[in-house]
Order: structure tokens, then C-alpha cells, then sequence
């Protein structure tokens, strides 16, 4: 009998105690930021407060905060799948109120230099091509290759004109805005909105750098950020993709690793800035 009693009191505690933290979930949904490799990564989480680490599969969460406000450091691995299934886990897991995808970036624009930060005003898929008709023998023709949306319809992508075309996702107005207060704050490069270009290739031929900067009006090319942005979409979460130049092949800019942890700085005062925002809206 007493057993009993014991056994419901504790039931009874532990199920108000979940709900408080529901509630409390509910007034702070976590913000998410995302890199791809550790340095790209780590750095950020390293400024966290109150961390503690959660692994799934081979993505790393860094759960803390910034200005008390609880903030999630993944580090997703690099390329398109393991930003889309990192992105669809955290979304599942932490209930995200926003989500900044960040990192490293290759130039497409002549004019944007390796420490230049672009804001994703736009994300598109660029290695979703459909290829022209070509029989044995006619060879291969890379530069007739069109964009192709696999989000068009659930039909056949290959048959379906209206898939015949680059599919955009827009970055998050109140995330650009908070992107844009604190711009200053990097001083190693201008701060620009653009369109970030994401496949699981690293293009070093200059010529068709320069076609898909025309054809899909690319700032920079990198692997991650156009998953995560659709994925973001398919939950209705907020996105942004802030990418530093590493490099740029079309103005003969040099890798330089060290571009990873300006930019995690300057995401720093960005997802600050976007907590107090939020938290006075309150
Ligand atoms: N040179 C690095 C390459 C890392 S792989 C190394 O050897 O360690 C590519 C990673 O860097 C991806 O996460 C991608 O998002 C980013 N990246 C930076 N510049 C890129 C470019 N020019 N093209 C494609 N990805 C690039």
C-alpha cells in the first residue's frame, strides 16, 4: 500500500514536472545553428554557456546558451544529406524557432572577396539538373544541362515541363533583419545579401563557375545550405544561410581556413541580436 501511494506521488510529480517544461519549451524555442565540419563548428560551441553534448547517428549537438536564451550547435557533417537529416532531427527532437545554416564558401561573384560574409537572400539546389536528349555517341553537353525542381509536383520530374525550372528558398525576413543590425560587427569583409548555390561538388573550372553564377544568379557555392533550407520548409521553420568566402576561384582568392571562425563570430552577435528581438516581443 504504501508502495502504491509512493508510486503515484512520484508519478504525480514527474508528470507536472514535464509539464513546466513543456511550457517552458513552449516561451523559448531553441535556435539552431548549424556547420558542417568542426571548424566550422566548434568555435561557436565553445562560446555556448551551460553546454551539454548529445550525439545522433554521426551529428553532434552542442545544447546551451547564448544571453540565457537556449541555443543548439550541430555540427551535420558536410553535404547535402547530412545537413537534411540533421536539419529534420533537430526539428523532431528540439522544436526549433529558427534555424542558421553557416560556413565556409567558394566566390561565383568576382566581386566578393574570401572574408566576405553572404546572407542567403536565396538558397537554391544547384546540382538538380536534368540533362538534354543525347543519343550514343553525341557526347556529353554540360552547358545544355537544365535546372530541374523536384519539389514541382510528386510525378515524374524527368517528364513534367513544370520541373524545368531552380527552386528558391527564401531566407527568413526577421532573420536578415537581425543579420543586418549587426553587420558592423565583421570587420574582415563586407556583409552582402546574395543567393547561395549548394551541391555535393567543389567546382574548380572557372568557365563553369561563370555559367552557373549566370544561369542561377550564385554569389557562392557550397554543400549544405539549399537541404537545410528545404527541409526547414517542409516544417514551416525559420531559415538563413550565412556563408563566409573560404575562397574564390574567379578572382584568384586562396583558401583560407580561418575564414570559418570569423564567421561563427559574426553568427554569434547575429543569433544575439535575433534573441533580443524575440525576447522583447514578449
Ligand atoms: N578544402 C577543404 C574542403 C572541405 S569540403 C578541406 O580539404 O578540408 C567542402 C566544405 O567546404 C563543405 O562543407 C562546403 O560547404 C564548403 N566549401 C567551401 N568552399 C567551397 C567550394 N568552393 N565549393 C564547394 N564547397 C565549398
Amino acid at each position: 500500500m504504501m508502495a502504491l501511494v509512493l508510486l503515484m506521488a512520484a508519478g504525480c510529480s514527474s508528470a507536472s514536472q514535464s509539464e513546466a517544461e513543456t511550457e517552458d519549451n513552449e516561451s523559448q524555442r531553441p535556435i539552431i545553428v548549424q556547420g558542417p565540419m568542426p571548424i566550422e563548428a566548434e568555435e561557436f560551441a565553445g562560446r555556448l554557456e551551460n553546454v551539454e553534448e548529445e550525439t545522433s547517428g554521426n551529428f553532434v549537438f552542442y545544447k546551451g546558451t547564448v544571453d540565457d536564451y537556449p541555443v543548439i550547435v550541430t555540427q551535420t557533417g558536410k553535404g547535402m544529406e547530412n545537413s537534411a537529416a540533421a536539419t529534420a532531427i533537430a526539428i523532431e527532437k528540439f522544436n526549433p524557432i529558427a534555424i542558421i545554416n553557416q560556413g565556409t564558401s567558394g566566390g561565383h561573384d568576382p566581386e566578393l572577396n574570401v572574408y566576405d560574409i553572404v546572407l542567403g537572400k536565396r538558397t537554391v539546389n544547384i546540382g538538380a539538373l536534368k540533362t538534354g536528349d543525347r543519343d550514343e555517341g553525341e557526347g556529353i553537353e554540360v552547358t545544355e544541362w537544365i535546372p530541374m525542381d523536384l519539389m514541382a509536383s510528386e510525378g515524374s520530374a524527368g517528364e513534367d515541363p513544370d520541373a524545368e525550372k531552380a527552386r528558391y528558398y527564401e531566407g527568413d525576413e526577421d532573420l536578415l533583419a537581425a543579420a543586418h543590425a549587426v553587420k558592423d560587427t565583421h570587420t574582415k569583409g563586407k556583409v552582402v545579401e546574395g543567393t547561395i548555390g549548394s551541391a555535393d561538388f567543389w567546382n574548380n573550372e572557372v568557365d563553369r563557375i561563370e555559367w552557373i553564377h549566370e544561369n542561377f544568379g550564385t554569389s557562392v557555392e557550397e554543400m549544405e545550405t539549399a537541404s537545410a533550407a528545404q527541409i526547414s520548409k517542409a516544417y514551416d521553420t525559420a531559415f538563413l544561410g550565412i556563408r563566409i568566402l573560404s575562397n574564390n576561384k574567379t578572382n584568384g582568392g586562396e583558401y583560407d581556413p580561418n575564414t570559418a571562425t570569423a564567421n561563427q563570430d559574426y553568427v554569434y552577435e547575429v543569433v544575439s541580436e535575433y534573441i533580443s528581438t524575440i525576447t522583447s516581443e514578449k
